[in-house]
């Protein structure tokens, strides 16, 4: 939901981010560039460091016969790994492979996607536009402006959603230059407003034919992929606003 506020979307400090490219990518070849107790830069990562609701991505730097596990990201002037407490830190220059846990990141992909799908439908078929969300592997939750819930919404919802995912989309990733982006007409009614104006280049993750948005996080290649999508709740929260409750259901 957040967009990518970079200059660059491929570059983050001195890392280049091999996630935004290649959604599909789990392991690869790195130096370490700097390490302490607090993080370990590399110059090349796939680990998606968290943004847009999305949290980071877990996983591992083998090197020397030994690992370091990686339990976050933080984002400063450069992408710091955070290691698990206590482990063995790569100093400066060594090669280490990094691998990105998959079962984690996958789950995370599928939700993603399946928010993107979630909030292309309810403003299709009820006019709402997206206020915040937020995910775990496998559930998340999304709040809308709907002043008032029809009978029947969360059913039709449900239905909706899951005819969609049946429908199997494309979800495809561009990079457009800025004006461009804005030109596209979904993509005003969530983006415009949250684009910083030095940002030149704008990342779109596009279900085709449903849903368009400015967005830096990481998605499966089609609605398919998300599976089946349960909404398992729908709460007020006030005047308008409401929060809706997924789950992939498998
Ligand atoms: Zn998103």
């Amino acid at each position: 939901m957040t967009p990518v506020t970079d200059d660059d979307p491929g570059q983050h400090g001195r890392t280049h981010r091999l996630e935004l490219a290649d959604q599909t990518l789990r392991e690869w070849d790195a130096t370490v560039l700097a390490s302490d107790a607090e993080g370990v830069v590399l110059d090349r990562s796939a680990f998606y460091p968290g943004g847009g609701g999305q949290p980071p991505d877990h996983g591992v730097l083998l090197w020397g016969g030994v690992q370091t596990r990686i339990v976050g990201v933080r984002k400063g002037d450069d992408l710091w790994l955070v290691p698990e407490p206590g482990d063995p830190l790569p100093p400066p220059g060594t090669a280490v492979r990094g691998a990105v846990e998959d079962e984690r990141r996958t789950a995370l992909m599928r939700t993603h996607s399946g928010l993107h799908l979630l909030s292309g439908v309810v403003f299709r078929d009820f006019g709402a536009l997206v206020t915040g969300g937020n995910m775990q592997p496998g559930e998340a939750r999304m709040d809308f402006n709907l002043p008032e819930v029809p009978p029947g919404f969360r059913d039709a919802v449900e239905t909706a959603i899951n005819a969609e995912v049946q429908a199997d989309r494309r979800i495809d990733v561009r990079v457009l230059p800025r004006d461009e982006a804005f030109a596209l007409p979904d993509i005003i009614r969530t983006a415009t407003n949250l684009v910083p104006p030095e940002v030149k280049d704008v990342r779109i993750i596009d279900i085709v034919g449903l849903d368009q948005q400015a967005d830096g996080g990481t998605h499966v290649a089609s609605t398919r992929q998300v599976g089946r999508i349960e909404v398992v709740k729908i709460e007020s929260k006030g005047k308008g606003f409401r929060r809706l409750r997924i789950r992939i259901a498998d």
